[in-house]
Formats: C-alpha cells, structure tokens, sequence
C-alpha cells in the first residue's frame, strides 16, 4: 500500500494510476486542470448547445442526470442560466431519504423551474437487493448505483433526446479506467465504477431478469444507435467540490448539519441525500484502507483548500468511522440483525491492511500517509 506523494490516496484504489514521482494521477489530472484554457472550453460547451438548443421545438433541448444535490445544481446553473437550454432532469429515488436530500431534490426543480422525471426504484428488490449485493459483493448500495448508471440513459434515449449531461467524469478526477481527458460519457456505462449485472444475482430465482433490466446499462451498440450524445460537465468548467457547493448555496441548497452531524466524513455536503446508501462508501474504508475523510481530504488538498499535513490526522480520525444512523437504517431495511451484519462485514476487510484480533475486532496494519507498517500491532490485542 503506497500514498500518493501529494494527496492522501493510495495505490489500492481500483484503476488508479502512480507515476514516476509517486503522485496519482487523479492530482496530475487535477494539476492540468490548471493550465486549462477555460473560456475556450466555455466556447465549445456553447456551441454544441448551439446545436442541440431548439432541436425539439418548444420540448426539452437536453436532459440533465441530476441527484438534487451539489454538483447537480452547478450542472442545471450552466444549462439552464448560462447556456439558455430548456433540460429535463432524470433522477433516482434512494433507499431512505434525509429530509435535507428530499428537500434538497424538491428545491432544484423549484430554483430552476424545470420538470424533473423520477424514477422511484423497486421497493421490493431494493430491499432484497441491499442484502444480497453486500453479501455477495460487498456492495449494497449496487442496485441503486446500477440505476443511477443506467436509467437516465435509457430513458433519455427513450425520449429521444440527443444530449444527456453529467457532472464530473469520476474516472478522470478520481482515478480509474478511463482515466482519459473527453467531453464524451460514452465510455461511463463501462467505467467499472459499477459492476454490471451479475448473473449470479440471479441464480436463486428470487429475482427474475425483467425485474433486474431497468439496472442495467445500455450497451454501446444501443447508445450509438441512439444517436446520443451523453457529456460531461467537468470537461466544460472547472470541477471543485467545494466551489460547487458555494455555487449550490446560493440556489438553496442545504447541507445536513440541521438534520443529522454524522460521522466518518470532513464535510456535511457530500452525498447526503441518503443515509443507508452510505454504506457502500464506508466499505472502501476496509477493502481499499480509503472512504469519504480520504476522497475529500484529496479533493481539498488538490484543490489548494488545506495541506496533506493538515489532513493526516483528520483523516486518520473520521475515515475509520461508520455512522450509527448508517447502520440503523440499513438494518431497518433489511431486516438484518447486527450480528448478521458484522458476520458479513468481516468477510470484506480486506486481510492485508486489516487484522482481525481474537475477540474478532479489526485493526489497521497501515499508517494514514505512510503505509504499510511492518507488525504493526494495538498495544493488548
Ligand atoms: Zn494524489
């Protein structure tokens, strides 16, 4: 396990890349962020919306994949306010609400005057599915993602619209596959941020595949055919976490503090609209050794906003943390005991960053910011 030289990421995130230096290449691609021309990528934003703005008379001119949170307000502020489109935003419902999330999707619609379409997922199979994804993949929120993935494509190909808008192109500012600088999502229905459906999900015939389609992704084939052009916004403007969420502030955006102070994370305006679904950023903490602390921490110190110093000892506090009001609602959910929870848990630490001591508690053998500590042990057990 290695640390980027400059961030706080290690070399254990899936596709993530280190070069000669040591640094990620989620902070070289940030780094180039700089000596970007932005105004002449402003231009190119503007003249494909030239060519899309109008296409269907007085209908939608493009639709927007939008959670109601942060990053989809900056999205709809440059289509709808500085672009002058007229979009649709396509959303997914979550397995719980926060009041602050449901308030927050209310608002963007409201703020920005524009039609939201809504897909409200499954109860049945997001329940089952909560269960069986973190049992057999350690993902429990897979379902949900899988749609978050899949829906606004399909469905904006259903409606035939040309352009589909996304915010940031996680590959590129997180590090991953398609780590790559392009306007164009095509390639993010096959980004491996999302496994696809499993067909081991269905074996035991408690799910059939009619159910489990609309979780699928569109193929490139059927996306070609569909004459779409899906993008992303991050090519188009500078993409800050931070600044998004000053932006958002002032189209009504609220963060969760009023609600809930949770644990495990450095900020309370990042993914919030959910509670259980935090789940499945919680476990990267005990297969990777990195969750929410570290993937902001990374943003923040890429961003200039604080240092690598600064950060250790923030990160090496909250990342460890899974939040009470995390656990309840998955096991409300589910229906889990917690015994059975942490059973399954233990069968995702990942055995060469974590040891298990003989009361079946788990200990990092990793140092935040340094690595792997050779016999690095807790004082007793
Ligand atoms: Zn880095």
């Amino acid at each position: 396990m290695r640390y980027c030289k400059k961030c706080l990421m290690t070399d254990l995130r899936p596709g993530i890349k280190f070069d000669e230096n040591g640094v990620c290449s989620a902070c070289n691609n940030f780094e180039k962020q700089k000596h970007t021309d932005w105004d002449a990528r402003l231009e190119e934003l503007r003249i494909l919306c030239d060519k899309y703005r109008g296409c269907n008379g007085k209908s939608y001119d493009c639709a927007v994949a939008a959670s109601g949170g942060k990053d989809s307000i900056y999205q709809l502020y440059y289509m709808k306010e500085v672009m002058k489109m007229n979009p649709v935003l396509l959303s997914v419902g979550n397995y719980d609400w926060t009041d602050t999330g449901r308030k927050n999707l209310d608002n963007i619609a409201e703020a920005f005057s524009v039609d939201l379409i809504y897909l409200q997922p499954n109860t049945r199979l997001s329940k089952l599915m909560a269960r069986k994804t973190f049992e057999e993949m350690g993902s429990p929120a897979w379902y949900i993602d899988a749609l978050i993935y899949a829906f606004p494509y399909r469905m904006a190909a259903q409606m035939g619209l040309k352009l589909l808008v996304y915010g940031e192109n996680i590959n590129y500012t997180y590090g991953g596959k398609y780590d790559y600088e392009t306007p164009s999502a095509r390639m993010q229905m096959a980004n491996d941020v999302v496994k696809p459906v499993w067909n081991k999900l269905l074996e035991d015939g408690s799910v059939t595949e009619e159910e489990l389609n609309s979780a699928r992704m569109m193929t490139l084939e059927e996306y070609d055919a569909a004459g779409m052009e899906a993008i992303y916004m991050s090519y188009y403007v500078p993409w800050d976490a931070h600044h998004n969420y000053e932006v958002a502030k002032r189209f009504g955006f609220r963060h969760l503090d009023h609600e809930h102070m949770r644990e495990g994370t450095l900020e309370n305006y990042n993914h919030i609209d959910s509670s259980a679904y935090a789940l499945s950023g919680w476990i990267k903490y005990i297969k990777f050794g990195h969750a929410a602390a570290t993937e902001m921490a990374c943003r923040w110190i890429r961003a200039g906003h604080c240092t690598r110093e600064e950060m250790i000892p923030l990160v090496k506090k909250h990342d460890k943390k899974l939040d009470q009001s995390i656990i309840d609602g998955y096991l409300a959910y589910t229906g889990m005991t917690p015994r059975e929870f942490w059973k399954i848990m233990d069968k995702w630490y990942n055995r060469d960053i974590f040891y298990q001591d003989r009361d079946g508690v788990w200990h990092e053998k990793f140092e935040v910011g340094v690595g792997m500590v050779e016999g690095k042990r807790s004082a007793l057990f």
